[in-house]
Protein backbone atom coordinates (compact mmCIF):
# COMPACT_ATOMS: atom_id res chain seq x y z
CA UNK A 1 0.00 0.00 0.00
CA UNK A 2 1.24 3.42 -0.55
CA UNK A 3 2.26 6.23 1.82
CA UNK A 4 -0.39 9.02 2.33
CA UNK A 5 2.49 11.41 2.93
CA UNK A 6 4.46 10.40 -0.12
CA UNK A 7 1.15 10.45 -2.18
CA UNK A 8 0.24 13.79 -0.82
CA UNK A 9 3.54 16.09 -1.77
CA UNK A 10 2.89 14.26 -5.26
CA UNK A 11 -0.44 16.00 -5.82
CA UNK A 12 0.91 19.17 -4.29
CA UNK A 13 3.42 18.54 -7.02
CA UNK A 14 2.06 18.34 -9.81
CA UNK A 15 -0.51 20.90 -9.48
CA UNK A 16 -3.47 18.72 -8.19
CA UNK A 17 -4.23 19.61 -4.32
CA UNK A 18 -7.10 22.21 -5.65
CA UNK A 19 -10.47 20.48 -4.16
CA UNK A 20 -8.60 17.77 -2.56
CA UNK A 21 -9.07 16.55 1.48
CA UNK A 22 -7.42 14.28 3.40
CA UNK A 23 -8.64 11.68 5.73
CA UNK A 24 -12.73 13.35 4.82
CA UNK A 25 -14.77 11.62 7.06
CA UNK A 26 -17.42 9.84 4.60
CA UNK A 27 -20.13 9.67 7.46
CA UNK A 28 -20.22 13.76 5.44
CA UNK A 29 -21.38 12.02 2.23
CA UNK A 30 -23.48 9.21 2.89
CA UNK A 31 -27.39 9.36 3.37
CA UNK A 32 -27.37 6.81 6.81
CA UNK A 33 -24.14 9.19 8.34
CA UNK A 34 -21.87 6.47 8.39
CA UNK A 35 -18.24 5.54 7.36
CA UNK A 36 -14.64 6.10 8.57
CA UNK A 37 -12.08 8.63 6.68
CA UNK A 38 -10.97 8.67 3.11
CA UNK A 39 -7.36 9.08 2.61
CA UNK A 40 -7.94 11.40 -0.62
CA UNK A 41 -11.32 13.12 -1.00
CA UNK A 42 -12.24 14.94 -3.97
CA UNK A 43 -15.67 16.74 -5.58
CA UNK A 44 -14.54 17.94 -9.17
CA UNK A 45 -15.02 21.32 -10.10
CA UNK A 46 -14.54 20.41 -13.69
CA UNK A 47 -14.20 17.11 -16.10
CA UNK A 48 -10.72 18.58 -16.69
CA UNK A 49 -9.55 18.38 -13.29
CA UNK A 50 -11.17 14.94 -12.51
CA UNK A 51 -9.55 13.22 -15.75
CA UNK A 52 -6.03 14.62 -14.46
CA UNK A 53 -6.84 13.17 -10.55
CA UNK A 54 -7.83 9.84 -12.16
CA UNK A 55 -4.87 9.15 -14.38
CA UNK A 56 -2.85 10.24 -11.17
CA UNK A 57 -4.64 7.89 -8.91
CA UNK A 58 -4.59 4.90 -11.65
CA UNK A 59 -0.25 6.03 -11.98
CA UNK A 60 -0.04 5.61 -8.25
CA UNK A 61 -2.13 2.52 -8.32
CA UNK A 62 -4.54 4.16 -5.54
CA UNK A 63 -7.38 2.49 -5.96
CA UNK A 64 -10.83 4.72 -7.05
CA UNK A 65 -14.07 4.86 -5.58
CA UNK A 66 -16.89 7.23 -7.53
CA UNK A 67 -19.98 8.29 -5.71
CA UNK A 68 -22.99 10.54 -6.35
CA UNK A 69 -24.82 12.23 -3.40
CA UNK A 70 -24.06 8.69 -1.37
CA UNK A 71 -28.09 7.59 -0.92
CA UNK A 72 -27.77 4.00 -2.01
CA UNK A 73 -23.98 2.97 -1.06
CA UNK A 74 -22.68 1.27 3.00
CA UNK A 75 -18.79 2.92 3.66
CA UNK A 76 -16.92 1.34 6.36
CA UNK A 77 -16.01 2.44 9.11
CA UNK A 78 -12.42 1.56 8.72
CA UNK A 79 -10.51 4.26 6.71
CA UNK A 80 -11.39 4.21 2.95
CA UNK A 81 -7.66 3.66 1.05
CA UNK A 82 -7.66 5.85 -2.20
CA UNK A 83 -9.29 8.14 -3.87
CA UNK A 84 -12.77 8.76 -3.14
CA UNK A 85 -14.56 11.06 -6.13
CA UNK A 86 -17.98 12.99 -5.18
CA UNK A 87 -19.78 13.92 -8.28
CA UNK A 88 -22.76 15.86 -6.26
CA UNK A 89 -23.47 19.20 -7.11
CA UNK A 90 -21.05 19.29 -9.28
CA UNK A 91 -21.04 18.60 -12.98
CA UNK A 92 -24.12 20.20 -12.81
CA UNK A 93 -24.68 22.12 -15.69
CA UNK A 94 -28.14 22.04 -17.52
CA UNK A 95 -28.57 22.79 -20.80
CA UNK A 96 -32.36 22.76 -22.94
CA UNK A 97 -33.95 22.26 -26.17
CA UNK A 98 -37.13 21.52 -26.82
CA UNK A 99 -37.96 18.19 -24.86
CA UNK A 100 -34.81 17.49 -24.53
CA UNK A 101 -32.65 18.02 -20.92
CA UNK A 102 -28.80 17.75 -21.32
CA UNK A 103 -27.36 17.86 -17.53
CA UNK A 104 -24.55 17.41 -15.73
CA UNK A 105 -24.26 13.99 -13.71
CA UNK A 106 -23.54 15.60 -10.37
CA UNK A 107 -27.40 17.23 -10.39
CA UNK A 108 -29.71 16.38 -7.59
CA UNK A 109 -32.60 14.57 -8.96
CA UNK A 110 -34.65 16.69 -7.01
CA UNK A 111 -33.05 19.97 -8.56
CA UNK A 112 -33.45 18.33 -11.67
CA UNK A 113 -37.26 17.06 -11.82
CA UNK A 114 -38.14 20.89 -10.24
CA UNK A 115 -36.38 22.59 -13.46
CA UNK A 116 -38.15 19.91 -16.07
CA UNK A 117 -41.60 20.80 -14.19
CA UNK A 118 -40.75 24.47 -14.09
CA UNK A 119 -40.62 24.29 -17.84
CA UNK A 120 -44.06 21.83 -18.24
CA UNK A 121 -41.67 18.78 -18.99
CA UNK A 122 -42.78 15.52 -17.48
CA UNK A 123 -40.96 12.60 -17.33
CA UNK A 124 -38.92 13.27 -14.02
CA UNK A 125 -42.08 13.37 -11.57
CA UNK A 126 -41.18 9.87 -10.68
CA UNK A 127 -37.41 11.14 -9.28
CA UNK A 128 -38.99 14.26 -7.35
CA UNK A 129 -38.09 12.79 -3.81
CA UNK A 130 -35.15 10.45 -4.82
CA UNK A 131 -31.84 11.85 -3.13
CA UNK A 132 -29.53 10.98 -5.21
CA UNK A 133 -27.85 12.33 -8.25
CA UNK A 134 -28.82 11.74 -12.02
CA UNK A 135 -25.13 9.79 -12.15
CA UNK A 136 -26.44 7.80 -9.41
CA UNK A 137 -30.01 7.22 -10.97
CA UNK A 138 -29.27 6.12 -14.43
CA UNK A 139 -26.60 3.77 -12.50
CA UNK A 140 -29.24 1.82 -10.57
CA UNK A 141 -31.57 2.30 -12.98
CA UNK A 142 -33.92 4.27 -10.31
CA UNK A 143 -37.47 3.68 -10.80
CA UNK A 144 -40.68 4.73 -8.31
CA UNK A 145 -44.09 3.17 -9.23
CA UNK A 146 -44.40 2.01 -13.06
CA UNK A 147 -41.33 4.95 -13.87
CA UNK A 148 -37.94 4.84 -14.48
CA UNK A 149 -35.02 6.79 -15.30
CA UNK A 150 -34.68 4.20 -18.03
CA UNK A 151 -37.69 5.22 -19.86
CA UNK A 152 -36.44 8.84 -20.30
CA UNK A 153 -32.58 8.84 -20.98
CA UNK A 154 -31.44 8.77 -24.55
CA UNK A 155 -27.77 9.34 -24.76
CA UNK A 156 -24.75 9.39 -22.01
CA UNK A 157 -21.59 10.68 -21.91
CA UNK A 158 -18.85 8.96 -19.40
CA UNK A 159 -15.14 9.31 -19.00
CA UNK A 160 -13.15 6.23 -19.73
CA UNK A 161 -10.47 7.05 -17.06
CA UNK A 162 -7.96 4.26 -17.62
CA UNK A 163 -7.99 5.04 -21.58
CA UNK A 164 -8.48 8.98 -20.69
CA UNK A 165 -11.27 9.30 -23.24
CA UNK A 166 -14.89 10.75 -23.31
CA UNK A 167 -17.41 8.43 -25.06
CA UNK A 168 -20.84 9.33 -26.25
CA UNK A 169 -23.09 6.68 -26.27
CA UNK A 170 -26.86 6.99 -27.52
CA UNK A 171 -30.15 4.74 -26.83
CA UNK A 172 -29.41 1.78 -28.36
CA UNK A 173 -25.81 1.40 -27.35
CA UNK A 174 -26.34 0.66 -23.85
CA UNK A 175 -29.01 -1.48 -22.33
CA UNK A 176 -31.14 -0.82 -19.20
CA UNK A 177 -31.99 -3.71 -16.69
CA UNK A 178 -33.55 -3.55 -13.11
CA UNK A 179 -31.51 -1.47 -10.47
CA UNK A 180 -28.95 -1.83 -13.41
CA UNK A 181 -27.30 -0.39 -16.99
CA UNK A 182 -24.83 -2.78 -18.99
CA UNK A 183 -22.37 0.52 -20.84
CA UNK A 184 -19.83 -2.02 -21.96
CA UNK A 185 -17.50 -0.19 -20.15
CA UNK A 186 -15.77 -0.87 -16.65
CA UNK A 187 -13.74 2.40 -14.93
CA UNK A 188 -15.62 5.18 -16.15
CA UNK A 189 -17.29 8.11 -14.43
CA UNK A 190 -20.71 9.25 -15.77
CA UNK A 191 -20.25 12.97 -16.91
CA UNK A 192 -23.57 13.80 -18.63
CA UNK A 193 -26.72 12.62 -20.00
CA UNK A 194 -29.42 14.16 -22.33
CA UNK A 195 -33.05 12.97 -21.24
CA UNK A 196 -35.91 13.30 -23.48
CA UNK A 197 -39.20 14.49 -21.70
CA UNK A 198 -42.53 15.46 -23.11
CA UNK A 199 -44.66 18.39 -22.71
CA UNK A 200 -48.00 18.63 -20.20
CA UNK A 201 -49.19 21.27 -18.37
CA UNK A 202 -47.20 22.09 -14.93
CA UNK A 203 -50.52 21.93 -12.99
CA UNK A 204 -50.81 18.13 -14.19
CA UNK A 205 -47.10 17.59 -13.32
CA UNK A 206 -47.41 19.17 -10.26
CA UNK A 207 -50.06 16.98 -9.11
CA UNK A 208 -48.37 13.52 -10.36
CA UNK A 209 -45.66 14.68 -7.93
CA UNK A 210 -47.74 15.20 -5.35
CA UNK A 211 -48.88 11.87 -5.87
CA UNK A 212 -45.98 9.63 -6.19
CA UNK A 213 -44.74 11.65 -2.62
CA UNK A 214 -48.25 10.61 -1.07
CA UNK A 215 -47.21 7.39 -1.99
CA UNK A 216 -43.64 7.34 -0.62
CA UNK A 217 -45.23 8.20 2.65
CA UNK A 218 -47.47 5.74 2.83
CA UNK A 219 -45.24 3.56 1.83
CA UNK A 220 -41.85 4.50 3.17
CA UNK A 221 -39.93 5.73 6.23
CA UNK A 222 -38.98 9.15 5.00
CA UNK A 223 -38.04 10.63 7.87
CA UNK A 224 -35.71 8.50 9.04
CA UNK A 225 -31.57 8.46 7.59
CA UNK A 226 -31.68 5.69 5.66
CA UNK A 227 -30.29 4.10 2.46
CA UNK A 228 -33.21 3.58 0.27
CA UNK A 229 -34.04 -0.03 -0.52
CA UNK A 230 -31.32 -2.50 0.47
CA UNK A 231 -31.98 -5.66 -1.43
CA UNK A 232 -33.43 -5.96 -5.31
CA UNK A 233 -36.94 -7.88 -5.17
CA UNK A 234 -36.87 -11.19 -5.28
CA UNK A 235 -38.16 -13.18 -8.60
CA UNK A 236 -40.86 -14.61 -7.09
CA UNK A 237 -41.95 -11.84 -4.27
CA UNK A 238 -40.43 -8.35 -3.23
CA UNK A 239 -38.10 -8.26 -0.93
CA UNK A 240 -39.69 -5.78 1.70
CA UNK A 241 -42.44 -8.84 2.11
CA UNK A 242 -40.15 -11.71 2.44
CA UNK A 243 -37.79 -9.97 4.76
CA UNK A 244 -41.30 -9.26 6.86
CA UNK A 245 -42.64 -12.73 6.64
CA UNK A 246 -39.53 -13.88 7.48
CA UNK A 247 -39.65 -12.25 10.82
CA UNK A 248 -36.98 -9.44 10.64
CA UNK A 249 -39.07 -6.17 10.93
CA UNK A 250 -38.33 -4.29 13.32
CA UNK A 251 -35.28 -6.55 14.09
CA UNK A 252 -32.11 -4.43 15.91
CA UNK A 253 -28.68 -4.42 15.51
CA UNK A 254 -26.92 -1.49 17.66
CA UNK A 255 -28.59 1.36 16.47
CA UNK A 256 -29.81 0.59 13.10
CA UNK A 257 -33.18 -1.54 12.97
CA UNK A 258 -35.33 -3.15 9.85
CA UNK A 259 -38.36 -0.39 9.37
CA UNK A 260 -41.54 -1.16 10.81
CA UNK A 261 -42.94 0.59 7.78
CA UNK A 262 -41.36 -1.16 4.97
CA UNK A 263 -39.09 -3.72 5.87
CA UNK A 264 -36.55 -3.47 2.77
CA UNK A 265 -34.94 0.22 4.64
CA UNK A 266 -32.62 -0.13 7.49
CA UNK A 267 -32.69 3.15 9.93
CA UNK A 268 -29.65 4.51 11.50
CA UNK A 269 -31.83 5.58 14.59
CA UNK A 270 -29.14 8.15 15.12
CA UNK A 271 -25.58 5.90 15.89
CA UNK A 272 -25.66 2.91 13.92
CA UNK A 273 -21.65 2.26 12.82
CA UNK A 274 -21.48 0.54 9.23
CA UNK A 275 -20.84 -2.53 11.30
CA UNK A 276 -24.42 -2.87 12.97
CA UNK A 277 -26.06 -2.00 9.53
CA UNK A 278 -23.45 -4.82 7.98
CA UNK A 279 -24.59 -6.99 10.37
CA UNK A 280 -28.36 -6.83 10.40
CA UNK A 281 -28.00 -7.56 6.25
CA UNK A 282 -26.55 -10.12 7.04
CA UNK A 283 -28.85 -11.39 9.64
CA UNK A 284 -31.45 -10.62 7.36
CA UNK A 285 -30.36 -12.54 4.11
CA UNK A 286 -29.86 -15.64 6.75
CA UNK A 287 -33.70 -15.65 7.83
CA UNK A 288 -34.80 -15.16 4.38
CA UNK A 289 -32.66 -18.03 2.92
CA UNK A 290 -33.89 -20.22 6.31
CA UNK A 291 -37.88 -19.46 5.53
CA UNK A 292 -38.05 -19.46 2.20
CA UNK A 293 -34.99 -20.84 0.45
CA UNK A 294 -34.52 -17.32 -1.27
CA UNK A 295 -31.01 -15.57 -1.60
CA UNK A 296 -31.61 -12.09 -1.58
CA UNK A 297 -29.09 -10.04 -4.20
CA UNK A 298 -27.95 -6.90 -2.24
CA UNK A 299 -28.91 -3.27 -4.30
CA UNK A 300 -26.58 -1.06 -2.31
CA UNK A 301 -23.25 -0.99 -3.13
CA UNK A 302 -20.40 -1.06 -0.90
CA UNK A 303 -17.24 0.84 -0.07
CA UNK A 304 -14.52 -0.91 1.61
CA UNK A 305 -16.05 -4.20 2.17
CA UNK A 306 -13.66 -7.05 1.32
CA UNK A 307 -15.09 -8.86 -2.09
CA UNK A 308 -16.67 -5.93 -2.83
CA UNK A 309 -16.00 -2.86 -5.33
C1 LIG B 1 -34.86 8.30 1.33
C2 LIG B 1 -34.42 7.58 0.08
C3 LIG B 1 -35.38 7.28 -0.88
C4 LIG B 1 -34.98 6.58 -2.04
N1 LIG B 1 -35.94 6.29 -2.96
C5 LIG B 1 -35.59 5.63 -4.09
C6 LIG B 1 -36.57 5.31 -5.08
O1 LIG B 1 -37.74 5.62 -4.96
N2 LIG B 1 -36.16 4.65 -6.18
C7 LIG B 1 -34.86 4.30 -6.38
O2 LIG B 1 -34.55 3.70 -7.42
N3 LIG B 1 -33.91 4.59 -5.46
C8 LIG B 1 -34.24 5.26 -4.33
N4 LIG B 1 -33.28 5.55 -3.39
C9 LIG B 1 -31.88 5.12 -3.61
C10 LIG B 1 -30.99 6.19 -4.26
O3 LIG B 1 -31.36 7.49 -3.91
C11 LIG B 1 -30.97 6.08 -5.77
O4 LIG B 1 -30.54 4.80 -6.18
C12 LIG B 1 -30.05 7.14 -6.37
O5 LIG B 1 -30.24 7.16 -7.74
C13 LIG B 1 -28.58 6.92 -6.04
O6 LIG B 1 -27.89 8.09 -6.44
P1 LIG B 1 -26.59 8.61 -5.66
O7 LIG B 1 -26.10 9.80 -6.41
O8 LIG B 1 -26.86 8.83 -4.22
O9 LIG B 1 -25.61 7.39 -5.88
P2 LIG B 1 -24.59 6.76 -4.83
O10 LIG B 1 -25.36 6.10 -3.75
O11 LIG B 1 -23.58 7.78 -4.43
O12 LIG B 1 -23.88 5.68 -5.74
C14 LIG B 1 -24.61 4.56 -6.22
C15 LIG B 1 -23.75 3.84 -7.26
O13 LIG B 1 -23.62 4.63 -8.43
C16 LIG B 1 -22.24 4.88 -8.74
N5 LIG B 1 -22.18 6.26 -9.25
C17 LIG B 1 -22.88 7.33 -8.79
N6 LIG B 1 -22.64 8.40 -9.56
C18 LIG B 1 -21.75 7.99 -10.52
C19 LIG B 1 -21.12 8.64 -11.63
N7 LIG B 1 -21.36 9.93 -11.95
N8 LIG B 1 -20.27 7.92 -12.40
C20 LIG B 1 -20.01 6.61 -12.12
N9 LIG B 1 -20.58 5.94 -11.10
C21 LIG B 1 -21.45 6.64 -10.30
C22 LIG B 1 -21.48 4.66 -7.44
O14 LIG B 1 -20.17 4.22 -7.71
C23 LIG B 1 -22.31 3.58 -6.77
O15 LIG B 1 -21.90 2.32 -7.30
C24 LIG B 1 -33.63 6.23 -2.22
C25 LIG B 1 -32.68 6.55 -1.24
C26 LIG B 1 -33.09 7.22 -0.09
C27 LIG B 1 -32.04 7.56 0.93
Amino acid sequence: MYNKNQIWREIISNGLEKGISCNEPMKKYTSWKIGGNADFFCTPSHQEQLAKLLLFALEHSLPIYIIGNGTNIWVSDEDIRGLVVRIAHTLDKVEYSDKMIKTGAGILLPALAKKAADRGLSGLEFAAHIPGTLGGAILNNASFGKESISDIVSEITLLHYRKGNIVTLKRGQFSFFYREIDLGYNEFVLLEASLLLSTMDKESISLKIKNFYEQRKTTQPVNFLTAGCIFKNAQEKPAGYLIDKAGAKGLMVGDAQVSTKHANFILNRGHATASDILRLIEKIEKMVEKTFGIKLEREIDFIGLPGYR
